[in-house]
């Protein structure tokens, strides 16, 4: 599932060049869609944030799939909403991801870290695993990183109070490509630090074709809670 309590965003690294939620945001403005009336502009929809409560079951759920929830035109007030209804439907298991750690860090004090929130920053190159360290610190009960689009080499993380990590090349006509050196080194780090390991996708033009195998097998770890 996805859960989009706000939309829109600006690009802050390499890593948002080929953007699908700005792609996907400038489509739904097209198609005229009320949501997405102001195109990739930042939002936030208070008449989003109670939608989990309506999902039947316990669901996994994708927060901002089309946003970054720590943006700095996300109100605290706002991002506390949306932790209160997280906190309040444990049957969900949310997976939040942002590339603004650094704001992360300054909050997260003033958030509650139920067990169902995983927190996960992006880490696409070696010029961002800064934002390691600030997810490192915070009180997030299960910690990711999303290495993808990978498009560069990661060479020794610190995966320190780490519990996950995913990686996966970049797919679309101007895909960058992910060298397959850099997969298994990723893969060789975590197998020594402990870390559960997720191989998403090659990637590439035909995403399909390339499939998700790394040396005849699929990685699918995920952390144990
Ligand atoms: S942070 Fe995420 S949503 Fe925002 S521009 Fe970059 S890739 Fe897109």
């Amino acid at each position: 599932m996805t859960w989009n309590p706000t939309t829109g965003c600006t690009k802050i690294s390499a890593g948002c060049k080929y953007c699908y939620a700005e792609v996907m945001s400038r489509r739904l403005h097209a198609m005229g869609i009320e949501k997405y009336r102001d195109g990739f502009e930042v939002r936030m929809h208070n008449d989003a944030v109670d939608i989990p409560y309506t999902w039947k079951g316990s669901k996994i759920v994708f927060v901002n799939s089309m946003s970054d929830l720590f943006h700095p035109l996300v109100s605290l007030e706002f991002i506390k909403k949306v932790f209160a209804v997280m906190n309040d439907t444990p049957q969900h298991t949310y997976q939040v991801l942002t590339k603004r750690a650094d704001r992360l860090f300054e909050l997260h004090e003033q958030l509650l870290w139920t067990s169902n929130i995983w927190m996960g920053v992006s880490v696409e190159d070696a010029r961002v695993t800064g934002r390691i360290d600030f997810l490192r610190q915070t009180n997030a009960q299960t910690k990711f990183l999303s290495c993808e689009p990978l498009i560069g080499p990661l060479l020794n993380m610190n995966l320190q109070n780490i519990n996950w990590v995913i990686t996966g090349g970049e797919s679309g006509r101007k895909a960058r490509p992910m060298q397959e050196w850099w997969v298994w080194d990723i893969r060789q780090q975590c197998a020594e630090q402990g870390v559960a390991f997720f191989f998403k996708q090659w990637g590439g033009i035909n995403k399909k074709k390339a499939g998700r195998e790394l040396g005849g097998r699929t990685y699918d770890e995920m952390p144990s809670l």
